[in-house]
């Protein structure tokens, strides 16, 4: 009888000889019927299903197998019955007999093969031909023995098949972990090849870009590198395909219409494939940013609000003494362009010290700590004032300004002056980015326990390097913008426990997101302190 065979994993657990298929593995020895694998209930023992309508051989094949002491044995007298059980439990070898009453085993063989894909079958004949032998190996046989078989042939036989099933489920097992690692890992896998294409691209590649894996193989990776970043990726990679070392760097993701940042991990490269797993660190980066931000604030703050009224008060009396000079101009300058000219220049400088003025507004609402008035706020409402309070603006420019509410929307709780100012700063931005001709469409909906309000243009859009700098402080791209009114705007949103988000494309337009938690049914209404 040949000795036991043990994989090395099996030596480890088991420092005594053990058959590798018995206990030797911690996950199902016998599968169950195709619909149920890979959750079935562990079973340490080895299951052989013996079909032969031959009371006294099948009995006399069950003693022989239960020799083995750690295998079970059914015994079914039909192929019917074979396959009913099969159905059912499962099994991991079959011993089928060739004549049964009411099939033959080579045709039951690829019928228990449809059911139990990864067990073995052993086929037993009283007769053998060659014809016989080659139809049964066809069929995917393990062996086909005759019936004048030794006891030891058999578990032998038995024991071969056995070792063969469950290597073979260890791989599929191995194989399901691995895939379901990136399946379902949260970070981003990519096989990237020599020439930078992706190979392979896991789902989580898919949420962030929309793309799904088929559509992005064969594709070259940068096509989803953020511009700025392109040239250190294909560099990093060049350098791991050279070298042989992995690197980590940080490079963003273009993922649909937005851009997230990742933080990478270049794999040494392994049968001709580069792994490059992926971590989203957007919120992370804009976290960090933001605590930078609210401490420069913070400090400044202090700073303006101690100079504020030093400041005002001369840009008041500048602008007065500027009002003062218009009108001496008008009555002492006699030639007309002369007037003209300065006349110009006094407004420009009116225009300065106004935009200054405005500065200092806004920098002290986002710097002065104020409490919020708590009442129920129907967030649509609020929108028409806003889109009224503009119209004129609007129309000048050649926008038309679109409003929809999607179902009834829930009131919020908190302070409408300030969420109007939330929304007048965002449909300001919305007309500033719009061209003639363009629409803003404002959207409120109810999603879960939140109210969305989408403001959407179909403006210029916003560059990709401009998106993460929105909201710092300062950061305008417009001649006469002071860059804190999205600072603001986030504020107030989270001084309400909402949130804001923005996509954009270039060119195509930018939706800002605005989510406000709805009211509770009995929210009582307050003041603010
Ligand atoms: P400001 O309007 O004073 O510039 P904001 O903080 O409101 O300050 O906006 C900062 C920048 O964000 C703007 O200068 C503009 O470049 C960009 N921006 C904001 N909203 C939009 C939009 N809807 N479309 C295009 N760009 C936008």
């Amino acid at each position: 009888m040949a000795g036991p065979i043990l994989t090395p994993k099996a030596l480890a657990r088991h420092p005594k000889p053990t058959k590798t298929y018995t206990a030797a593995y911690d996950r199902p020895m016998s599968s169950g019927p195709a619909s149920e694998r890979g959750t079935a209930l562990p079973r340490a023992r080895g299951h052989v299903l013996v079909v032969d309508d031959h009371e006294a051989l099948a009995d006399n094949l069950r003693e022989i197998i239960l020799e083995e002491g750690s295998i079970d044995v059914t015994v079914r007298g039909s192929g019917e019955a074979a396959l009913a059980f099969a159905r059912n439990h499962g099994f991991d070898v079959a011993i089928v007999d060739v004549k049964l009453p009411d099939t033959s085993g080579v045709e039951l063989l690829p019928r228990l093969r449809e059911v139990v894909p990864d067990a073995e079958i052993i086929l037993i004949t009283g007769f053998a031909t060659i014809d016989a032998a080659i139809a049964a190996l066809r069929g995917g046989a393990f062996a086909l023995l005759l019936k004048s078989f030794r006891p030891e042939e058999l578990k032998s036989t038995v024991e071969q098949a056995m070792v063969k099933v469950a290597l073979r489920r260890e791989r599929d097992w191995l194989e399901r972990r691995y895939r379901a690692l990136v399946e379902v890992a949260d970070v981003i896998v990519l096989g990237i090849d020599r020439r930078g294409e992706v190979v392979l691209a896991n789902p989580k590649f898919t949420a962030l870009t929309g793309v799904p894996p088929t559509t992005a193989r064969g594709e070259s990776v940068e096509r989803w590198i953020g511009e700025r970043d392109r040239a250190p990726f294909l560099a990093a990679l060049d350098d791991v395909a050279a070298r042989g070392q992995p690197r980590e760097l940080e490079a963003s993701l273009i993922s649909d219409g937005a851009s997230r940042v990742i933080r990478w991990h270049l794999s040494a490269e392994h049968e001709g494939l580069i792994f490059a797993i992926g971590v989203d660190v957007t919120e992370r980066r804009a976290l960090e940013r933001r605590a930078a931000n609210a401490e420069a604030l913070s400090t400044m703050g202090t700073l303006a609000l101690g100079l504020a009224h030093e400041i005002r008060n001369p840009l008041n009396a500048a602008v007065l003494q500027m009002h003062l000079l218009g009108k001496q101009v008008e009555r002492e300058v006699a030639s007309d362009t002369a007037r003209a000219s300065m006349r110009d220049r006094v407004q420009i400088v009116v225009g300065e010290i106004k935009r200054l003025g405005r500065l200092l507004t806004e920098f002290l609402e986002l710097a002065r700590p104020r409490g919020l008035a708590r009442e129920r706020v129907a967030i649509g409402e609020v929108i028409d004032a806003v889109i009224e309070l503009h119209a004129a603006e609007a129309s000048q420019r050649g926008v038309t300004a679109e409003r929809l509410d999607q179902g009834v929307v829930p009131p919020v709780l908190g302070d409408r002056e300030k969420l109007r100012q939330v929304f007048v700063n965002l449909f300001v931005n919305a007309l500033d980015a719009t061209a003639s001709g363009g629409t803003v469409r404002i959207t409120t909906e109810q999603l879960g326990d939140k109210v969305m309000v989408d403001m959407s243009d179909d403006g210029c859009g916003i560059a990709e390097a401009d998106l993460s700098r929105l909201f710092d402080p300062f950061f305008t791209t417009k001649p006469g913008g002071t860059g804190l009114g999205l600072s603001i705007v986030r504020k107030i949103l989270e001084q309400h426990g909402g949130a804001l988000s923005v996509r954009s494309r270039v060119g195509e337009g930018t939706t800002v997101r605005v989510e406000l938690p709805v009211a509770p049914p009995d929210s009582a209404t307050m003041t603010p302190p």
